[in-house]
């Protein structure tokens, strides 16, 4: 009697560990797998829009678009997702960004699973709020100066690092961390999965100012990071503390 009960008890934690084991961690979220990437504004072609400044290794992470109009008047317009993903961060970094919406995605290409973020920054007005599910085309915002920091623009990235967060110090401004976001969409405005969703990371980053998880090697993780999720669990993001440093003022 003394044996089976013996027996039971650890038929059970054994049941327990298994569960443990399958149970989806609390550092990953499901969301909807893109199936296909649009432009930002003047969906889905940017209609209407050219870029001002383009990407540039080193110097621009990303591109910046404003209204064929000229001026501000593309003050206030709309901004959308480039694809179905889950928000990550949405709001207001002050500094260089301003109002700050960054977008995690996944989806199927070379029957691999990727990740890539995208970013939109100096927004007038944030649409959306941290972990609510986009699909592609849904607003997320409107174009902004950054509280008057610059002329109406939608500075908008697509990284393959997605342990950068708003804190780019530590990440080489380069194709190790950043795709060119025009060479990123053109081959992909249709990709295969839809309706079927996938695990994704989040808490990559913390708002701490430090770009990475404490303890976190970021130029390891760029190295890992767009084919490979990370294995273990990251620490929780640290209590916002309000300090906020970003590296310049110019457009980032
Ligand atoms: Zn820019």
């Amino acid at each position: 009697m003394r044996f089976l009960r013996k027996y039971a008890f650890w038929l059970l934690l054994s049941c327990l560990g298994a569960g443990l084991v399958g149970a989806p961690s609390a550092q990953t979220a499901r969301t909807r797998l893109a199936d296909g990437f649009d432009q930002p504004v003047g969906k889905p072609d940017a209609e209407g829009y050219y870029t001002s400044r383009r990407f540039r290794p080193g110097y621009h992470m990303g591109e910046d678009w404003n209204g064929d109009s000229g001026g501000n008047t593309d003050l206030g317009k709309p901004v959308y997702s480039t694809a179905n993903g889950l928000v990550v961060l949405a709001r207001d970094m002050r500094m260089g960004w301003g109002n700050l919406v960054i977008i995690r995605h996944t989806f199927l290409e070379d029957k691999q699973m990727k990740t890539v973020d995208s970013v939109y920054a100096h927004l007038d007005k944030i649409t959306v709020r941290e972990n609510q599910q986009i699909v592609r085309g849904q607003q997320v915002g409107t174009i902004g100066t950054a509280h008057g920091l610059y002329p109406a623009h939608l500075h908008f990235e697509i990284r393959k690092n997605i342990y950068i967060g708003y804190n780019q110090r530590g990440f080489g401004k380069d194709y190790s961390n950043y795709f060119s976001p025009g060479a990123f969409i053109a081959p992909r405005r249709k990709l295969s999965g839809t309706g079927r969703s996938a695990l994704v990371a989040v808490n990559t980053f913390n708002l701490e100012g430090q770009g990475a998880p404490p303890g976190e090697d970021p130029t390891q993780r760029a190295l890992n990071k767009f084919t490979a999720p990370p294995a273990s669990p990251l620490q929780a993001p640290a209590k916002k503390t309000g300090v906020f440093r970003v590296n310049r003022f110019d457009d980032l």
